[in-house]
């Protein structure tokens, strides 16, 4: 028997999700962005769930590679663009679109030889300062693709650091109007939680990428119910031991958690090697048999521990969902555990770890 650990990946979710995101637009084409390995959840594990979007964009070269080995003869976008020049030989044979971000890239087109010419989205950094020519430099950036032969058709896209709170999206997107206003070619600005949350600038291409996989890109101040998304990844294990704690017994390396009381504790096989986070405290909700119950002491490599005292039918065997959806239908949101351990549900689900095998559900 292999370790009762398994993932699995809900097509119906990812679906839903992704008609959930293109419901917020007019009638805007979507990305979905499957970097990082469709964030966790296996490229070729996702694909079904997502195949009614218009385009996947991502970053590997060698995860383009896979989504054109799926089959899909549609749009595939590089969000970072090319990393050396002989990448520009994969766009073309491949047919992937490229971000093109800065002149280094542009150097690199010039000097690409092709009988096809490669479809661009022209980045701007209208205030992240990550990747983009700045607005000042924009235009000549434009000026300077649109005379190269390698170049076809430019699309303009910018990318928003602070789509999910306070701050907005107004000053970089009154930017971005207004030095491109008079420029051709399709825009792309909204990620999930801008496409959520500033439905009325989705315009010709969204992407949204973490609310297609049913984390809220706004946690806590909008659930994933509340914006009307589904888990499309659910990590179970089961539990391969119980004990019986005295008051003052400890649990687990450091003893950073001891018994107030007599308790039934559960020790659940997974642990941080899985990519459950090994600094969720004590406390960390957890559904056993789909009931609310938390962990308990430090996370180890291998087993995490979890409270059974007001749960007394659970035990060896038991079913404990880390997160997603309990075999009877209760949810725990990856945004409540990511949230426990200091982070955001993208980086849980990225996490997840090789030796997890996962299953595929319709
Ligand atoms: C990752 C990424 C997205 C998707 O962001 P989410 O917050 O997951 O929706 C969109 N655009 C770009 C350029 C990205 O790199």
């Amino acid at each position: 028997m292999p370790r009762p650990i398994l993932a699995t990946i809900h097509t119906a979710a990812l679906r839903h999700n992704l008609a959930r995101c293109r419901a917020q637009t007019a009638d805007a084409r979507l990305w979905a962005i499957v970097k990082a390995n469709a964030y966790g959840h296996g490229i070729e594990h996702a694909f079904e769930g997502l195949r009614a979007a218009d385009g996947f964009a991502l970053l590997d070269l060698d995860e383009a590679q896979r989504v054109r080995a799926l089959g899909w003869r549609g749009p595939v976008l590089l969000l970072e663009g090319v990393f050396e020049l002989r990448d520009l030989e994969l766009c073309s044979r491949l047919d992937l679109w490229h971000t093109v971000h800065c002149n280094e890239q542009i150097d690199m087109l010039a000097s690409h030889k092709t009988n096809v010419p490669h479809r661009v989205f022209l980045k701007m950094n209208s205030g992240m300062n990550r990747l983009g020519f700045t607005p000042e430099r924009y235009r000549s950036a434009w000026t300077r693709l649109n005379a190269l032969p390698q170049v076809d058709e430019i699309s303009l896209i910018t990318h928003f650091s602070d789509a999910d709170g306070e701050r907005g999206v107004a000053s970089q997107m009154a930017v971005f109007a207004s030095v491109t206003r008079d420029l051709p070619g399709e825009r792309s600005v909204c990620n999930s939680a801008a496409t959520l949350r500033h439905s009325q600038l989705a315009s010709d291409w969204v992407r949204p990428g973490i609310a297609i996989y049913g984390s809220s890109p706004d946690f806590p101040q909008h659930s994933a119910a509340e914006w009307d998304l589904q888990p499309a990844m659910t990590l179970t294990a089961k539990i391969i031991a119980t004990q019986d704690l005295m008051p003052g017994d400890s649990v687990g390396y450091g003893s950073t958690f001891v018994a107030a009381q007599a308790m039934r504790i559960g020790i659940v096989a997974c642990g941080y090697a899985d990519g459950y986070p090994r600094v969720c405290p004590s406390g960390t909700p957890v559904l056993v048999d789909g009931a609310r119950s938390s962990t308990i002491g430090r996370v180890s490599m291998d087993m995490l521990v979890v409270d059974l005292t007001a749960l007394p039918q659970a035990g060896f065997g038991s079913e404990v969902t880390l997160w997603g959806r309990a075999r009877g239908g209760a949810l725990l949101s990856i945004d409540e555990v990511a949230h426990s351990a200091g982070t955001v549900g993208y980086e849980l689900m990225c996490a997840l770890a090789q030796r997890v095998p996962v299953q595929v559900q319709a």
